[in-house]
């Protein structure tokens, strides 16, 4: 690597005690610094005279101070009075050092920095920034830059740093002149300098506009390391070994002939591009993404087929038991018919039965395996596994990556998952993937209808429950989401199930929560599909996967309390049928501003690719990537929807730049991802 990115890669040169705090930061490395940048600026270039200063905005007053007190009412607070030619100003401190008094002599030149307001002793400034100067003291040239920081980590600390790093480390160019010409990009070190230390002409409105080129330049560099970094991970999984599957078409033709439907072209269209993937003798790493009741659970069946025809064993996985079982219970019914095995395996499985599922396993007397994560877990061994297929792939936590290499060898990936990932964050954070997407749901679906209902009106909706029961359709009643505590969510599902059990007596309600046992919750499912039970009272433990197309009324207690997918989820239990199907959310005033916005956007949206859309907007995609957030380095200064067209000229050049300019790409991932993960493994 250069001697540059040797320096800039260096320790910072810091005291342990300060290093500690500017690693909270993110600080470790030199060039850390200079990749530090402002929040914001203040302009200390600028003095107004105290009678004539703006509110509401921080502004730079100096005055002589006239007294100092220490009141204690109503509370214990200093009181500053500064004076100048054209008023006076109160600064007000609530929290201070008793060594704070003596800097706020009567006589003493003060500047202080902060936001007037009119107070209840005339205008004041509540702890402010202020520093004691001399009569004809310089005001700044340019403005001041407020960086992100910690206790203990003081803006003047951080200024100096930062500076003395601009200086002394050479800062090259890591993109090449070709790509920056095209898109008018100006250089790295134009960009961090003049964020850094503004030149005078510029307003810090001007600074913080995000179209600034600087940070254009920026946003497009973190883009464009992104890229690069997803670009090499997909080429590094195209390297691995896997076999070649092919399939005549026999089982798929003979379990097709048994459906009472026949496929969308949607669910052609991808089950064609798994097929295409299968046939390389690399590993398929896709990932099948379609609303909730798309079908993608007849798509993963016909896939696992074509596997089985070319002699391989098949591995699917769920993220819960319940899910887990009705795929079980699914796919056994579709596939043994055929003359094939399914075996089955979770965590609660009696140690006889695990052991036979093992055995068939191993020896390859099983053709598909379907279970929970404890198919991957120690001492499970398959004799040829050739496709693993895991479901509601956003479910699974890093712990429970797969390790899946088998002598040289690595199984076939199809990821399932009912979140749509919104376009953006696929381009970005996806990018290593390759992305099947099922846009069209099955025919003869009538749309839900959502409605919002005040919890206070609770006896209408018992009377839509009996109406429903009596027409032949059934009803899931979803229990509040008590975050703070299982227990309390518990005991209200059970609360709830009695006192609906009661007050509808003549129909059979069950109960499902997340603390029953395996095969208690299995039984009950199983009774509900029967249409044993009209009614099912549940925690959020169905809002994955399960499917009765028979029940056509949702009804969910305390929706402000659910997030925008997991409600979307929870809805798309129903609808499955062609009943007219109804959700109705119950919620309870009053609402926060951001469960209004959720509910808003359930009430107005049905397609999940919108309702993500607008889920990423009010969350940002933080919370979106849930387990590859780990591994994926998270963008600091670009943001997915602003910055779309930077997304896509960095997406669109990242295979150029590595083919032509590897040296580039290189300095250029070191110099942004040095230090963190730059390979995804899941
Ligand atoms: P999801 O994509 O949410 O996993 P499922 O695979 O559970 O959806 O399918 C939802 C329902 O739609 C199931 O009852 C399934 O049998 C049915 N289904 C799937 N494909 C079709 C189709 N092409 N035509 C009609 N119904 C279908
Ligand atoms: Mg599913």
């Amino acid at each position: 690597m250069t001697h540059a990115n040797d320096l800039a890669n260096q320790p910072l040169n810091v005291a342990p005690a300060l290093a500690k705090k500017l690693d909270k930061l993110g600080l470790r490395r030199r060039l850390d610094l200079v990749l530090h940048l402002p929040l914001r600026y203040e302009d200390e270039t600028h003095l107004y005279p105290i009678g004539a200063a703006p509110y509401g905005q921080p502004v730079l007053v100096e005055g002589r101070v006239i007294s100092h007190e220490v009141q204690f009412r109503p509370r214990k607070q200093l009181m500053v009075r500064l004076e100048d030619a054209s008023g006076v100003l109160v600064l007000r401190f609530i929290h201070f050092y008793p060594s704070q008094l003596k800097q706020f002599a009567d006589g003493v030149l003060i500047r202080a920095m902060g936001e007037i307001r009119r107070g209840f002793h005339g205008d004041e400034m509540v702890h402010p920034k202020t520093r004691e100067v001399v009569e004809g003291s310089p005001l700044a040239e340019s403005l001041t830059p407020v960086y992100p920081t910690v206790n203990g980590v003081t803006q003047p600390m951080l200024r100096k740093l930062i500076r003395q790093e601009l200086k002394a480390l050479p800062l090259p160019e890591t993109l090449p002149e070709p790509v920056m010409a095209r898109l008018g990009l100006q250089s790295f070190a134009d960009a961090v300098q003049l964020l850094h230390s503004p030149p005078p002409e510029y307003s810090a409105s001007q600074l913080s506009e995000p179209g600034l080129p600087a940070w254009q330049r920026l946003k497009f560099d973190e883009l464009m390391a992104q890229q690069l970094s997803m670009r090499l991970a997909y080429r590094a999984r195209r390297q691995g070994q896997a076999a070649a599957i092919r399939g005549n078409g026999q089982l798929r033709q003979a379990m097709l002939a048994t459906l009472p439907f026949a496929l969308t072209r949607a669910q052609q269209k991808v089950l064609a591009e798994i097929d295409a993937d299968l046939a390389q003798s690399h590993p398929m790493h896709r990932l099948l993404q379609g609303d909730v009741g798309s079908g993608k659970t007849v798509v993963a069946a016909l896939a696992a087929l074509t596997a089985i025809e070319a002699g391989f064993q098949v591995a699917l996985m769920a993220p819960t038991e319940i899910l887990a079982e009705q795929h079980y219970r699914k796919l056994s019914g579709w596939l043994e018919p055929l003359g094939l095995t399914v075996c089955w395996l979770s965590g609660s499985l009696r140690k006889k039965q695990k052991e036979q599922s093992l055995l068939q396993m191993a020896n390859g007397e099983a053709q598909l395996a379907v279970g929970t994560h404890a198919l991957f877990q120690d001492g499970v061994s398959f004799s040829r596994l050739g496709l693993v297929i895991v479901d509601e792939q956003h479910r699974f936590g890093v712990g429970q990556r797969l390790a899946l290499k088998q002598k040289g060898q690595e199984p076939h990936q199809l990821m399932m998952s009912a979140t749509p990932i919104p376009r953006t964050l696929a381009m970005s954070f996806y990018a290593d993937l390759d992305v099947s997407v099922i846009d069209e749901l099955p025919p003869g679906r009538t749309p839900i209808v959502t409605k919002l209902i005040n919890s206070s009106r609770r006896e209408e909706v018992i009377d839509y429950v009996h109406k429903t029961c009596s027409e032949g359709q059934q009803v899931y009643w979803v229990c509040p989401l008590i975050e703070e505590s299982e227990t309390l969510q518990l005991q209200t599902a059970v609360d709830t199930h009695r006192v609906l059990a009661a007050q509808l007596a003549q129909w059979k309600v069950g109960l499902v929560h997340g603390r029953m046992k395996p095969d208690e919750k299995a039984a009950v499912m199983a009774a509900f599909t029967s249409r044993e039970l009209h009614v099912l009272v549940a925690t959020t433990v169905i809002e994955v996967g399960v499917d009765v197309p028979n029940a056509s009324l949702m009804v969910i207690e305390h929706a402000e309390r659910m997030g925008l997918s997991q409600l979307h989820q929870l809805r798309g239990r129903v609808g499955r049928g062609s009943a007219r199907s109804v959700c109705m959310l119950l919620f309870e005033n009053p609402l926060s501003e951001l469960a209004k916005a959720r509910l808003k956007v359930i009430y107005e949206n049905v397609d999940g690719f919108e309702i993500a859309r607008q889920d990423l907007l009010i969350r940002g995609p933080g919370e979106f990537l849930g387990a590859r957030q780990s591994g994926v380095p998270m963008l600091r200064f670009a943001n997915l929807e602003e910055d779309i067209e930077l997304l896509e000229a960095a997406r669109e050049l990242a295979p150029e730049v590595l083919q032509r300019w590897p040296e580039a790409a290189e300095a250029h991932l070191e110099r942004w991802l040095s230090g963190r993960e730059q390979y995804l493994k899941a």
